[in-house]
């Protein structure tokens, strides 16, 4: 497997050198939004570690970004008034990744309103910082 590539998009998002509409940050995990969500609300939630994907991240903190996947899950049903929760993470190229950086999605979902393709749209800007605002608070109230 190829090794971690620091200049990643995603490192340098974590390192502040790119901007981000950031949900959620702990010691070990940072969130923001997708910006071309898959739906309203797209989630990505990310170790702060340098890790590749699922293959090479430290247990601790694949458990840290589980932690966080659920707590922005349960905010995301308050504050997009979903219906569930789709959760994916893809590995290397040949598994759908495109980023790498270990990120998962976390995607509120309406019933019956299909996904988006994956980066079929940016999102407009201010819409994206309404719904970071939402989340974010819904995230500090739960
Ligand atoms: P992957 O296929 O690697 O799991 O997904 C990468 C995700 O990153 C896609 O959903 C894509 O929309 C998102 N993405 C790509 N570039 C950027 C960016 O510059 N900022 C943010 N916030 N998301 C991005």
């Amino acid at each position: 497997m190829p090794t971690y590539d620091p200049n990643n998009i995603f490192a340098k998002i974590l390192r502040g050198e790119l901007p981000c509409y950031k949900v959620y940050e702990d010691d070990k995990v940072f969130a923001f939004l997708d910006i071309m969500p898959r739906a309203p609300g797209h989630t990505l939630v990310l170790p702060k570690a340098p890790a590749r994907n699922l293959l090479d991240i430290a247990p601790g903190d694949l458990a840290a970004v589980a932690a966080a996947a659920q707590k922005v899950a349960k905010a995301a049903m308050t504050a997009f008034n979903s219906d569930g929760i789709t959760v994916q993470q893809f590995n290397e190229g040949a598994g759908g990744q495109v980023v790498f950086h270990l990120h998962v999605h976390v995607i509120p979902r309406k019933a019956g309103v299909p996904m988006k393709p994956p980066a079929s749209e940016k999102e407009k800007p201010e819409i994206l910082a309404e719904q970071a605002k939402a989340l974010a608070a819904a995230l500090q109230s739960g």
